[in-house]
Protein backbone atom coordinates (compact mmCIF):
# COMPACT_ATOMS: atom_id res chain seq x y z
CA UNK A 1 0.00 0.00 0.00
CA UNK A 2 1.02 3.71 -0.94
CA UNK A 3 0.79 6.72 1.06
CA UNK A 4 -0.23 9.36 -0.90
CA UNK A 5 2.01 12.42 0.95
CA UNK A 6 -0.16 15.28 0.61
CA UNK A 7 2.96 17.35 1.70
CA UNK A 8 5.16 16.41 -1.13
CA UNK A 9 2.65 16.82 -3.40
CA UNK A 10 1.63 20.46 -1.96
CA UNK A 11 5.34 21.64 -1.71
CA UNK A 12 6.13 20.76 -5.61
CA UNK A 13 2.62 22.41 -6.08
CA UNK A 14 3.35 25.48 -4.64
CA UNK A 15 6.81 25.91 -5.77
CA UNK A 16 5.05 25.67 -9.66
CA UNK A 17 2.23 28.37 -8.51
CA UNK A 18 5.38 30.61 -7.34
CA UNK A 19 7.06 29.96 -10.92
CA UNK A 20 4.17 30.85 -11.92
CA UNK A 21 3.38 34.40 -9.97
CA UNK A 22 6.89 35.65 -10.44
CA UNK A 23 6.20 35.33 -14.44
CA UNK A 24 2.94 37.26 -13.87
CA UNK A 25 5.27 39.46 -12.14
CA UNK A 26 7.12 40.17 -14.94
CA UNK A 27 4.16 40.89 -16.61
CA UNK A 28 3.55 43.68 -14.61
CA UNK A 29 0.67 42.03 -12.87
CA UNK A 30 -0.04 41.03 -9.11
CA UNK A 31 -2.23 39.08 -7.47
CA UNK A 32 -3.74 40.26 -3.97
CA UNK A 33 -6.19 37.43 -2.03
CA UNK A 34 -8.48 39.71 0.32
CA UNK A 35 -8.48 37.77 3.82
CA UNK A 36 -11.91 38.67 5.69
CA UNK A 37 -11.87 37.48 9.23
CA UNK A 38 -14.83 38.08 11.95
CA UNK A 39 -14.61 37.70 15.38
CA UNK A 40 -12.29 36.00 17.50
CA UNK A 41 -12.46 32.26 16.78
CA UNK A 42 -8.81 31.20 17.55
CA UNK A 43 -8.77 27.98 15.13
CA UNK A 44 -10.54 30.78 12.02
CA UNK A 45 -7.29 32.98 13.12
CA UNK A 46 -4.50 29.90 12.91
CA UNK A 47 -6.01 29.12 9.71
CA UNK A 48 -5.89 32.53 8.38
CA UNK A 49 -2.69 32.84 9.69
CA UNK A 50 -1.48 29.67 7.99
CA UNK A 51 -3.46 30.91 4.48
CA UNK A 52 -1.32 34.32 3.93
CA UNK A 53 1.80 33.32 4.91
CA UNK A 54 1.42 30.05 1.96
CA UNK A 55 0.14 33.28 0.02
CA UNK A 56 2.92 35.66 0.89
CA UNK A 57 5.75 32.29 0.32
CA UNK A 58 4.22 32.01 -3.58
CA UNK A 59 4.32 35.78 -4.08
CA UNK A 60 0.76 36.17 -3.09
CA UNK A 61 -0.17 39.77 -1.88
CA UNK A 62 -2.57 39.33 0.94
CA UNK A 63 -5.14 42.49 1.97
CA UNK A 64 -6.04 41.42 6.09
CA UNK A 65 -9.34 42.34 7.06
CA UNK A 66 -9.86 41.44 10.71
CA UNK A 67 -13.54 42.69 11.71
CA UNK A 68 -14.90 42.75 15.28
CA UNK A 69 -17.74 40.38 16.00
CA UNK A 70 -20.02 43.23 16.38
CA UNK A 71 -20.07 43.80 13.14
CA UNK A 72 -23.58 44.02 11.40
CA UNK A 73 -24.48 42.04 8.45
CA UNK A 74 -25.04 45.78 6.29
CA UNK A 75 -20.89 46.57 7.15
CA UNK A 76 -19.76 43.18 6.18
CA UNK A 77 -21.71 43.59 3.00
CA UNK A 78 -20.01 47.02 2.02
CA UNK A 79 -16.60 45.60 3.00
CA UNK A 80 -17.72 42.75 0.42
CA UNK A 81 -18.60 45.62 -2.09
CA UNK A 82 -15.49 47.47 -1.76
CA UNK A 83 -13.38 44.16 -2.31
CA UNK A 84 -15.63 43.53 -5.43
CA UNK A 85 -15.57 46.65 -6.53
CA UNK A 86 -11.28 47.04 -6.46
CA UNK A 87 -9.53 45.87 -9.49
CA UNK A 88 -6.46 45.82 -7.36
CA UNK A 89 -7.92 42.79 -5.59
CA UNK A 90 -8.05 39.40 -7.56
CA UNK A 91 -9.37 37.00 -5.01
CA UNK A 92 -11.53 37.52 -2.07
CA UNK A 93 -11.62 34.85 1.06
CA UNK A 94 -14.43 34.82 3.75
CA UNK A 95 -13.08 32.48 6.54
CA UNK A 96 -16.04 30.61 8.30
CA UNK A 97 -17.81 30.18 10.36
CA UNK A 98 -18.81 33.96 10.43
CA UNK A 99 -20.87 34.93 13.94
CA UNK A 100 -24.39 33.46 14.10
CA UNK A 101 -26.10 37.26 13.64
CA UNK A 102 -24.87 36.92 10.19
CA UNK A 103 -25.99 34.71 7.56
CA UNK A 104 -23.16 33.02 5.72
CA UNK A 105 -25.09 31.62 2.76
CA UNK A 106 -26.11 35.20 1.85
CA UNK A 107 -22.83 37.09 2.10
CA UNK A 108 -20.74 34.17 0.38
CA UNK A 109 -23.48 34.75 -2.55
CA UNK A 110 -22.21 38.50 -2.78
CA UNK A 111 -18.48 37.62 -3.46
CA UNK A 112 -18.15 38.43 -7.21
CA UNK A 113 -17.74 34.78 -8.62
CA UNK A 114 -14.82 35.44 -10.53
CA UNK A 115 -13.19 36.53 -7.23
CA UNK A 116 -14.45 33.56 -5.19
CA UNK A 117 -11.06 31.80 -4.85
CA UNK A 118 -13.47 29.14 -2.72
CA UNK A 119 -15.44 28.20 -5.37
CA UNK A 120 -18.49 28.36 -2.80
CA UNK A 121 -20.50 30.95 -5.16
CA UNK A 122 -23.64 29.15 -6.60
CA UNK A 123 -22.42 30.37 -10.72
CA UNK A 124 -19.21 28.66 -9.93
CA UNK A 125 -21.09 25.68 -7.95
CA UNK A 126 -23.18 25.95 -11.45
CA UNK A 127 -20.33 25.92 -13.99
CA UNK A 128 -18.51 22.56 -12.20
CA UNK A 129 -22.53 21.08 -12.81
CA UNK A 130 -22.43 21.64 -16.01
CA UNK A 131 -18.69 21.44 -17.30
CA UNK A 132 -17.80 24.77 -18.30
CA UNK A 133 -15.27 25.78 -16.13
CA UNK A 134 -15.27 28.13 -13.50
CA UNK A 135 -13.41 28.06 -9.71
CA UNK A 136 -13.31 24.95 -7.74
CA UNK A 137 -13.95 24.21 -3.97
CA UNK A 138 -10.47 23.81 -3.12
CA UNK A 139 -10.63 20.51 -0.96
CA UNK A 140 -12.05 18.23 -3.58
CA UNK A 141 -9.77 20.36 -5.95
CA UNK A 142 -6.96 18.94 -3.76
CA UNK A 143 -8.23 15.40 -3.90
CA UNK A 144 -8.64 15.28 -7.23
CA UNK A 145 -4.83 16.25 -7.69
CA UNK A 146 -3.75 13.98 -5.01
CA UNK A 147 -6.15 11.31 -7.24
CA UNK A 148 -3.69 12.42 -10.73
CA UNK A 149 -0.82 10.75 -8.55
CA UNK A 150 -1.86 7.44 -8.94
CA UNK A 151 -4.43 6.59 -11.09
CA UNK A 152 -3.53 6.96 -14.29
CA UNK A 153 -7.41 6.60 -16.02
CA UNK A 154 -10.38 7.74 -14.65
CA UNK A 155 -12.77 6.58 -17.06
CA UNK A 156 -14.98 3.77 -16.05
CA UNK A 157 -13.67 3.75 -12.70
CA UNK A 158 -16.43 3.14 -9.69
CA UNK A 159 -16.14 5.87 -7.47
CA UNK A 160 -17.83 6.18 -4.21
CA UNK A 161 -18.26 9.43 -2.46
CA UNK A 162 -19.75 9.42 1.58
CA UNK A 163 -20.66 12.87 2.26
CA UNK A 164 -22.90 14.85 0.57
CA UNK A 165 -21.54 18.92 1.95
CA UNK A 166 -21.80 21.24 -0.65
CA UNK A 167 -18.41 22.33 -0.24
CA UNK A 168 -16.55 18.42 -0.30
CA UNK A 169 -19.06 15.78 -1.16
CA UNK A 170 -21.03 17.33 -3.58
CA UNK A 171 -18.11 19.07 -6.02
CA UNK A 172 -16.31 16.30 -5.46
CA UNK A 173 -18.60 13.64 -7.17
CA UNK A 174 -19.09 15.98 -9.94
CA UNK A 175 -15.26 15.98 -10.60
CA UNK A 176 -15.09 12.40 -10.76
CA UNK A 177 -18.12 12.57 -12.74
CA UNK A 178 -16.33 14.77 -15.14
CA UNK A 179 -13.59 12.11 -15.31
CA UNK A 180 -15.71 9.55 -16.81
CA UNK A 181 -15.88 7.64 -13.05
CA UNK A 182 -18.77 5.93 -12.45
CA UNK A 183 -19.94 7.72 -9.16
CA UNK A 184 -22.38 7.05 -6.11
CA UNK A 185 -22.97 9.42 -3.94
CA UNK A 186 -23.91 8.35 -0.36
CA UNK A 187 -24.84 10.03 3.14
CA UNK A 188 -26.41 9.70 6.35
CA UNK A 189 -29.61 7.81 4.98
CA UNK A 190 -27.83 5.45 2.69
CA UNK A 191 -28.70 1.50 3.19
CA UNK A 192 -25.51 -0.75 3.44
CA UNK A 193 -22.95 1.76 2.99
CA UNK A 194 -20.25 -0.98 3.42
CA UNK A 195 -21.45 -3.55 0.49
CA UNK A 196 -21.33 -0.23 -1.49
CA UNK A 197 -17.88 1.02 -0.36
CA UNK A 198 -16.81 -2.46 -1.37
CA UNK A 199 -17.41 -2.06 -4.90
CA UNK A 200 -15.52 0.74 -5.44
CA UNK A 201 -12.19 1.27 -7.18
CA UNK A 202 -12.00 4.99 -5.64
CA UNK A 203 -13.32 6.04 -2.32
CA UNK A 204 -13.29 9.72 -0.99
CA UNK A 205 -14.28 9.27 2.81
CA UNK A 206 -15.46 13.07 3.85
CA UNK A 207 -17.89 12.51 6.88
CA UNK A 208 -16.45 13.94 9.85
CA UNK A 209 -16.85 10.39 12.02
CA UNK A 210 -12.84 9.01 13.27
CA UNK A 211 -12.35 5.91 11.55
CA UNK A 212 -15.98 5.06 10.52
CA UNK A 213 -14.61 3.55 6.78
CA UNK A 214 -12.86 -0.01 8.44
CA UNK A 215 -10.64 -1.94 6.67
CA UNK A 216 -12.77 -5.02 5.39
CA UNK A 217 -14.91 -2.28 3.51
CA UNK A 218 -11.96 -1.76 0.89
CA UNK A 219 -12.15 -3.80 -2.11
CA UNK A 220 -7.82 -4.67 -3.05
CA UNK A 221 -6.00 -2.40 -4.99
CA UNK A 222 -8.87 0.23 -4.14
CA UNK A 223 -7.49 4.27 -4.18
CA UNK A 224 -8.96 5.83 -1.00
CA UNK A 225 -9.17 9.68 0.24
CA UNK A 226 -9.54 10.92 3.61
CA UNK A 227 -11.05 14.01 3.73
CA UNK A 228 -12.08 13.87 7.63
CA UNK A 229 -10.17 15.66 10.55
CA UNK A 230 -11.43 14.37 13.80
CA UNK A 231 -9.76 15.41 17.01
CA UNK A 232 -9.97 12.29 19.70
CA UNK A 233 -8.31 11.47 22.92
CA UNK A 234 -6.16 8.06 22.91
CA UNK A 235 -3.90 6.85 25.43
CA UNK A 236 -4.63 10.18 27.10
CA UNK A 237 -3.21 11.54 24.31
CA UNK A 238 -4.92 14.77 21.60
CA UNK A 239 -4.63 13.05 18.10
CA UNK A 240 -5.76 13.74 14.71
CA UNK A 241 -7.39 10.84 13.02
CA UNK A 242 -9.97 10.91 9.36
CA UNK A 243 -12.60 9.41 8.47
CA UNK A 244 -10.55 6.18 7.61
CA UNK A 245 -9.16 3.35 9.81
CA UNK A 246 -5.85 3.67 8.00
CA UNK A 247 -4.17 0.77 9.57
CA UNK A 248 -6.82 -1.56 7.76
CA UNK A 249 -5.90 -0.72 4.49
CA UNK A 250 -2.81 -2.63 3.69
CA UNK A 251 -4.48 -4.29 1.00
CA UNK A 252 -5.47 -0.92 -0.87
CA UNK A 253 -3.40 0.39 -3.37
CA UNK A 254 -2.89 3.95 -2.31
CA UNK A 255 -4.26 6.15 0.66
CA UNK A 256 -4.20 9.96 2.05
CA UNK A 257 -3.08 9.64 5.68
CA UNK A 258 -4.73 12.39 8.53
CA UNK A 259 -2.28 14.49 9.06
CA UNK A 260 -0.84 14.92 5.77
CA UNK A 261 -2.76 14.13 3.04
CA UNK A 262 -5.91 16.31 1.87
CA UNK A 263 -5.02 19.14 4.36
CA UNK A 264 -1.57 20.70 2.76
CA UNK A 265 -3.64 20.59 -0.31
CA UNK A 266 -6.36 22.74 0.48
CA UNK A 267 -4.51 25.56 1.16
CA UNK A 268 -2.22 24.99 -1.73
CA UNK A 269 -5.92 24.90 -4.14
CA UNK A 270 -6.77 28.15 -2.73
CA UNK A 271 -3.56 29.71 -3.86
CA UNK A 272 -4.13 27.69 -7.52
CA UNK A 273 -7.51 29.87 -7.60
CA UNK A 274 -6.14 33.11 -6.91
CA UNK A 275 -3.47 32.63 -9.26
CA UNK A 276 -6.27 30.93 -11.69
CA UNK A 277 -8.88 34.08 -10.95
CA UNK A 278 -5.96 36.67 -11.39
CA UNK A 279 -4.75 35.16 -14.58
CA UNK A 280 -8.59 35.74 -15.96
CA UNK A 281 -8.91 39.33 -14.84
CA UNK A 282 -7.32 42.61 -16.54
CA UNK A 283 -6.38 43.39 -19.63
CA UNK A 284 -3.97 40.32 -20.24
CA UNK A 285 -6.71 38.03 -19.20
CA UNK A 286 -6.31 34.57 -19.65
CA UNK A 287 -8.94 31.89 -20.31
CA UNK A 288 -9.82 29.75 -17.18
CA UNK A 289 -7.72 26.30 -18.45
CA UNK A 290 -7.15 23.13 -17.09
CA UNK A 291 -4.88 22.56 -14.07
CA UNK A 292 -2.20 19.78 -15.44
CA UNK A 293 -0.97 18.64 -12.13
CA UNK A 294 1.31 15.59 -13.15
P1 LIG B 1 -20.55 17.93 6.70
O1 LIG B 1 -20.85 17.69 8.15
O2 LIG B 1 -21.06 19.15 6.05
O3 LIG B 1 -21.05 16.66 5.87
C1 LIG B 1 -20.85 15.36 6.33
C2 LIG B 1 -21.53 14.40 5.39
O4 LIG B 1 -21.35 13.09 5.90
C3 LIG B 1 -23.03 14.63 5.27
O5 LIG B 1 -23.42 14.58 3.92
C4 LIG B 1 -23.64 13.48 6.05
O6 LIG B 1 -24.86 12.99 5.52
C5 LIG B 1 -22.58 12.40 5.87
N1 LIG B 1 -22.66 11.43 6.95
C6 LIG B 1 -22.76 11.64 8.28
N2 LIG B 1 -22.83 10.47 8.93
C7 LIG B 1 -22.78 9.49 8.01
C8 LIG B 1 -22.81 8.08 8.06
N3 LIG B 1 -22.92 7.43 9.22
N4 LIG B 1 -22.74 7.39 6.90
C9 LIG B 1 -22.62 8.03 5.71
N5 LIG B 1 -22.59 9.39 5.60
C10 LIG B 1 -22.65 10.10 6.74
O7 LIG B 1 -18.97 17.82 6.62
P2 LIG B 1 -17.94 18.36 5.50
O8 LIG B 1 -18.25 17.80 4.19
O9 LIG B 1 -17.78 19.82 5.65
O10 LIG B 1 -16.60 17.71 6.06
C11 LIG B 1 -16.44 16.30 6.18
C12 LIG B 1 -15.15 16.01 6.91
O11 LIG B 1 -14.08 16.54 6.17
C13 LIG B 1 -15.04 16.64 8.29
O12 LIG B 1 -14.29 15.80 9.13
C14 LIG B 1 -14.26 17.92 8.04
O13 LIG B 1 -13.54 18.34 9.18
C15 LIG B 1 -13.32 17.45 6.96
N6 LIG B 1 -12.84 18.51 6.08
C16 LIG B 1 -11.50 18.51 5.81
C17 LIG B 1 -10.97 19.44 4.97
C18 LIG B 1 -9.52 19.38 4.67
O14 LIG B 1 -8.96 20.35 4.18
N7 LIG B 1 -8.86 18.25 4.91
C19 LIG B 1 -11.80 20.52 4.38
C20 LIG B 1 -13.22 20.37 4.65
C21 LIG B 1 -13.70 19.40 5.49
P3 LIG B 1 -26.23 13.86 5.52
O15 LIG B 1 -26.05 14.88 4.45
O16 LIG B 1 -27.27 12.87 5.23
O17 LIG B 1 -26.31 14.47 6.88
Amino acid sequence: MKTIDGNAVASKFRARLADEVALLRADGRDLALAVILVGDDPASAVYVRRKVEQATEVGIRSIERRLPTSLSEAELVQTIAELNADPAVTGILLQLPLPRHIDSGRILNLIHPDKDVDGFHPMNIGRLANGTGGIIPCTPLGCILLLETVVNDFRGKHAVVIGRSNIVGKPMSLLLLERGCTVVMTHSQTRSLPEIVREADIVIAAVGRPEMVRGDWIKPGAVVIDVGINRVERDGKRRLVGDVEFAGMAHADAVTPVPGGVGPMTIACLLANTVRAGKAMGPNAVAYGDFNFR
